[in-house]
């Protein structure tokens, strides 16, 4: 047997194991393998990324998924892989350029990429290393990159087919355009900065309404009311005839929810090329579009007399010529918040241009029909609902983004001849004259890729064995915030392009909050940081805090406080292992063979067969809580509380060396079964423990899965432990009230409620008086004996005999004095939970605490009146 430290020390054990496990190739699924796949593919977390709380949760759920799975004799694959996160990323590099005073431009777009894919190398791999330190058992061997030639290849391959389908189109979009920077701007360029301006209120002949752009005025298709403002009803849907500063012009009216009755006139102008919102409602009532501002900032020939004049200078002399023609109502001074560019602070304007869009409704019906059949499950069901309403309701995907990082459209334009090229390889010359061609400046949405996950890192479009293997993949497990930017996506691409669902199951987890229920973050300070979580606490008591948290909501509220309670809890199974280990001088199977089990070790194998079930089918149901508390209480409460007590007369005073050498077996099997259960939630602890115990095999990551069979159940045993249990929990309790020393040998009798339990208590008396430190007597008709506490238990009654064991009169004294302070507690808040003003006005958690003290104090002054009443 090999020395075992006194204490855990996780920095020394966890490197090391996780060394052993990925050097001998346990990560690896093999394709040739005859056992039965099982596939998860990892959320790929962006390349730019550092672990926070929500990866640690996910990522630690799907290990414990593939860890039980690979346990239980499947070929498990947990397929890594990186996202090249196209915003996130592109920003990081040109905000590193900017320290050095220089643009993306200044570099070029080659020379520019050529740098982001050097960042990457240099500072991608971050977040696996975390995932590893974590205990994560990735196929590492099978990494991907959302950008490497495969994946890359896939991307192409599905844009030319869709494009081949006509799913593919280009259309009309509105986007954030920097005039001065001539660029597009992602929502994350655009930064929001407070300015005075004036709010213009327009005649628009019977109806005015207020802007603070009157120069997009020019650009005006129609005006909008709310579909229940009365105050307009009769004007929906009729064309105006307004007088305006170049003649009269048309406009209809049309009724839109977008439109905030209450905010001004609730009457809105509608100027679809210039204002997302307008935008919008333009498309919902097909309203053309004037676009009046171009791409400089300048005035466009649809503004007619204004063309050519900068669009604030448009401004002012809109509103002067207005005034002249009489048509402005008021004007009022107005603050908001201005869209401007991140880098140069010039106002940015939206604008019409030319975006890819994917034709969502032929891919959605299909990736309906799939969860409504159950071909996919969604877990819990609920999610189901809120999948289907927003497929139904979906719209057409714009997957172009002006920017360099990413894969590139792969479309080519001729300047010559005019003809456009959709291309799976790149094309130097065009195909029809030979003449130069250049390619679309676009990238596709992150989401394009990540949308092929689950095929495209098994190796599509080639036809791989791994994708004969692996797909479909058996869960995806993700939070609700990514249900439809992902899963959705992952659906309608999977059944298209492979013709079967992506994955078997979804399973929807809860987000991570804090104690209080707020959302962490950063700027907040209320983050939990993982890594240093794991530093302190230990990594297996930090991935079983979140497993017995992972109850299904949309919620979870971490506290630091239920990770140091699971740190003791690895702290209680360590010593457990080391009682165990120091008692195995001499143990011989061979001889346990020899002698029949006591009812104790009939029990605990019993129990364990019960905590075993319970934690698979808490598993199979993605309920990571159940299945944690079912090998949480079996280990704490069972085997340490009650087997170790019993075990330990066992070992120390042993029967007959068959005795002891069947507890020790007990001890031993137990402990080592119950290792393999914990596995999942705390490898390293399981493995570094397992290695030190008998065991059979290289490693517990490789060991079985424990099974509950029905034989492993024992009824008789477990019916004649329950008064061992009843009885000695009894006299403790006793003991603690009436404040006896632990040292005390007590005087009890124990009054059984039946023949079961008089026959139970043939053997058991015994282990009840060695573990309850009494001497116990059995007695059938069982009156009360005088000047003794009683106590009522399932099993029956007990007496605990108090005289000569406490002094009556200073007991009696001093449990009137405690009721007397109970009793004054109880008046105290009482009489404050009785005062309608502190109940209505003070928070709702504090009024909570003064009840659940309420109910305390009462509890306490009923107990200790009993025990006053027991001293006669
Ligand atoms: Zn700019
Ligand atoms: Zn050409």
């Amino acid at each position: 047997m090999s020395e075992i430290a006194d204490r855990y020390d996780p920095t020394r054990v966890e490197p090391h194991w996780y060394a052993v496990w990925e050097e001998r190739g346990y990560f690896h699924a093999d394709v040739d393998s005859p056992k039965k796949p099982y596939c998860i593919v990892i959320p790929p977390p962006n390349v730019t990324g550092t672990l926070h709380i929500g990866h640690a949760f996910t990522f630690t759920l799907q290990d414990i998924l593939i860890r039980y799975k690979r346990m239980d004799g499947y070929n498990a694959l947990w397929m890594p892989g990186t996202d090249h996160a196209g915003i996130a990323t592109q920003y990081v590099v040109e905000r590193q350029l900017e320290k050095e005073g220089k643009t993306k431009e200044d570099l070029g777009r080659e020379a520019f990429i050529a740098r982001v894919w050097q960042w990457k190398e240099e500072s991608g791999g971050t977040i696996i290393r975390q995932l590893k330190s974590l205990g994560a058992s990735c196929d590492w061997a099978r990494l991907r990159f959302t950008m490497d030639p495969g994946l890359s290849a896939a991307v192409r391959e599905v844009f030319v087919r869709l494009w081949e389908e006509g799913l593919i189109y280009q259309g009309d979009y509105i986007v954030n355009w920097c005039p001065r920077c001539q660029t597009v701007l992602s929502d994350l360029e655009v930064e929001r900065e407070e300015q005075d301006a004036e709010f213009v209120y327009i005649k628009y002949g019977p109806l005015t309404l207020g802007t603070v752009r009157p120069e997009t005025k020019l650009g005006d298709t129609a005006v909008a009311v709310h579909p229940k403002d009365k105050r307009y009803r009769r004007y929906v849907g009729k064309t105006l005839e307004v007088p305006s500063v170049e003649g009269t012009i048309t406009l209809q009216v049309v009724a839109d929810s977008a439109v905030d009755p209450k905010f001004g006139t609730g009457v809105i102008k509608v100027t679809p090329g210039h204002d997302p919102t307008d935008f919008e409602i333009g498309k919902r009532h097909n309203l053309p579009i004037r676009s009046v501002i171009g791409f400089d900032g300048k005035m466009t020939a649809l503004a007619g007399k204004y063309a050519g004049l900068d669009r604030f200078e448009t401004r002012k002399r809109i509103v002067e010529d207005m005034k002249g023609l009489g048509l402005i109502d008021r004007i009022e001074p107005y603050r908001h918040a201005v869209g401007v560019c991140y880098r140069c602070k010039t106002v940015v304007e939206p604008l019409v241009s030319k975006q890819w869009y994917v034709r969502t409704k032929p891919l959605a019906e299909p990736a309906i029909k799939a969860v409504r059949t159950g071909k996919i499950k969604i877990v819990p069901r609920a999610w189901s609902k809120t999948y289907f309403h927003w497929m139904e309701n979906i719209r057409d995907w714009a997957i172009s983004r002006q920017l360099w990082w990413g894969h590139r459209i792969p479309v080519w334009y001729c300047d010559k001849d005019g003809s456009m090229h959709v291309s799976r390889t790149d094309l130097n010359a065009c195909p029809k004259c030979q003449g130069p061609l250049r390619q679309d400046t676009d990238v596709l949405d992150t989401w394009f890729s990540s949308g092929l996950w689950p095929f495209s890192t098994l190796g599509w479009p080639a036809e791989t064995p791994e994708l004969k293997v692996f797909y479909p993949t058996s869960v995806l497990v993700t939070g609700f915030d990514i249900l439809f930017f992902w899963v959705a996506r992952m659906a309608m691409l999977g059944i298209k392009f492979m013709g079967d669902v992506p994955f078997r199951h979804v399973y929807i987890h809860a987000l991570i909050r804090d104690a209080e229920g707020q959302k962490m973050s950063k700027s907040k300070e209320n983050a939990v940081d993982p890594l240093s979580v794991m530093d302190r606490y230990g990594t297996d008591a930090f991935r079983f805090t979140l497993a017995a948290l992972a109850a299904q909501g949309r919620d979870i509220r971490l506290g630091e406080e239920r990770i140091e309670g699971y740190r003791n809890f690895a702290n209680k199974i360590w010593n457990a292992a080391r009682l165990v280990l120091t008692n195995l001088d001499g143990y011989d199977p061979a001889r346990a063979r020899r002698g029949s089990p006591s009812v104790a070790d009939r029990w605990i194998k019993s129990r364990l067969t019960e905590a075993t079930a319970q934690m698979r089918k808490a598993m199979d149901t993605y309920r990571f809580n159940d299945a944690a508390s079912a090998v949480y209480q079996f280990l704490w409460h069972e085997y340490c509380d009650w087997y170790l007590e019993i075990a330990k007369r066992s070992l120390y005073q042993p029967e007959s060396p068959e005795a002891k050498a069947i507890t020790q077996r007990t001890l031993v099997e137990t402990l080592e079964t119950t290792l393999r259960l914990l596995h999942p939630f705390m490898p390293f602890l399981s493995e570094e423990l397992w290695q030190r115990l008998p065991h059979k095999g290289d490693s517990i990551m490789i060991a079985p899965f424990p099974k509950a069979t029905r034989k492993g159940r024992d009824a008789e045993a477990e019916r004649l432990m329950a008064p061992v249990l009843d009885f000695v929990s009894a006299i403790r309790t006793v003991r603690s009230e009436s404040r006896i020393s632990p040292a005390v040998e007590l005087a009890v009798t124990v009054k059984p409620s039946g023949p079961e339990v008089a026959g139970a208590l043939e053997s058991g008396s015994a282990v009840i008086g060695s573990l309850a430190r009494a001497a116990i007597t059995v007695s059938r008709d069982g009156a009360r004996p005088a000047g003794s506490a009683v106590a009522t238990t399932p099993s029956g009654d007990v007496f605990v005999r108090l005289e000569g064991v406490v002094d009556f009169e200073a007991e009696r004294q001093r449990l009137r004095k405690e009721i007397e302070r109970a009793r004054k507690e109880i008046a105290f808040l009482e009489g404050k939970l009785g005062r309608p003003e502190f109940v209505e006005r003070a928070p709702a958690e504090v009024v909570e605490r003064e009840r659940e003290r309420l109910g305390e104090q009462r509890q306490t002054e009923q107990k200790l009146s009993t025990s006053l009443a027991a001293l006669g």
